[in-house]
């Protein structure tokens, strides 16, 4: 499905595109999230996130 719909990380208006969401919550007990960052995302951006992380562990991985 295509949407219309503004990017919050770039803020690009994305007339019909892939719509993402990125989220960060932190666990208050083993059931219950708190919000703690939510993101609508373009597909660029949500590209670079996973990028990112995927990053983060492979120096993660590389330092242990
Ligand atoms: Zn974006």
């Amino acid at each position: 499905m295509k949407f219309k719909f503004t990017c919050d990380i770039c803020n690009k208006q994305v007339k019909r595109g892939d719509k993402f969401r990125i989220e960060s919550d932190q666990y208050d007990d083993d059931s219950t999230l708190y919000g703690e960052f939510g993101a609508m995302a373009c597909k660029a951006c949500h590209t670079k996130v996973i990028t990112h992380i995927n990053s983060i562990k492979t120096d993660a991985a590389a330092a242990a």
